[in-house]
């Protein structure tokens, strides 16, 4: 293939992933988490009390919800879920218990089962199963918690055998 003929390849996939999916809203709503977004009223308070919003014009709650509303399923479930920190705020907020935090989840799950987790999510989880921990202390860590007298982090074998019960494993690659 020539370097023309790859770009095109390239823009037309870009054109095509973008489509909007009407069906999009209702299978999310469809699923035990995401049913929440049938709530949403638009009316934003969510919006200025979510801190990712504060540092990003790209996200905040209500957005997101409008995105899955009108069926941007690239969007939703590549890009902007994965930018929530799940801090909640928006719950808080919100008048009608719309609940986006859940349809955060909802979406991550949607793209889970296709095996379209970000990098970053991806080893944490790896991190999670294999070890009990999403973070595993580096060297200097361990060093200065045996300095303050704290135990050593042990492996959680017991978060692999559930990961491989449920499909985790599965899902991210591990056996
Ligand atoms: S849970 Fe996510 S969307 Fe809601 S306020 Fe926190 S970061 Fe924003
Ligand atoms: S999720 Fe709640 S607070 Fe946010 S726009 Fe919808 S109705 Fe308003």
């Amino acid at each position: 293939m020539t370097s023309a003929e790859s770009d095109l390849e390239f823009i037309m996939s870009q054109i095509h992933a973008r489509r909007r999916d009407p069906d999009f809203m209702q299978e999310v709503a469809n699923t035990p988490r995401g049913e929440g977004l049938l709530s949403c009223i638009q009316c934003g308070r969510c919006a200025g009390s979510c801190p990712v919003g504060r540092l990003t014009l790209k996200y905040n709650p209500r957005r997101l919800i409008e995105m899955v509303n009108l069926g941007y399923k690239w969007e939703a479930l590549f890009e902007l879920s994965w930018l929530c920190l799940s801090c909640f705020t928006c719950i808080d907020r919100c008048p009608q218990g719309a609940d986006v935090g859940e349809v955060v989840f909802a979406l991550r799950s949607i793209a889970a089962k296709d095996g379209n987790v970000p990098k970053g999510a991806l080893t944490m989880a790896k991190n999670l199963v294999e070890t009990g921990h999403i973070v595993n202390p580096t060297a200097s860590v361990s060093k200065q918690r045996a300095s303050l007298g704290l135990p050593v982090q042990e492996p959680v074998p017991e978060v692999a055998k559930m990961a491989k019960k449920t499909g985790f494993s599965k899902i991210l690659g591990l056996k």
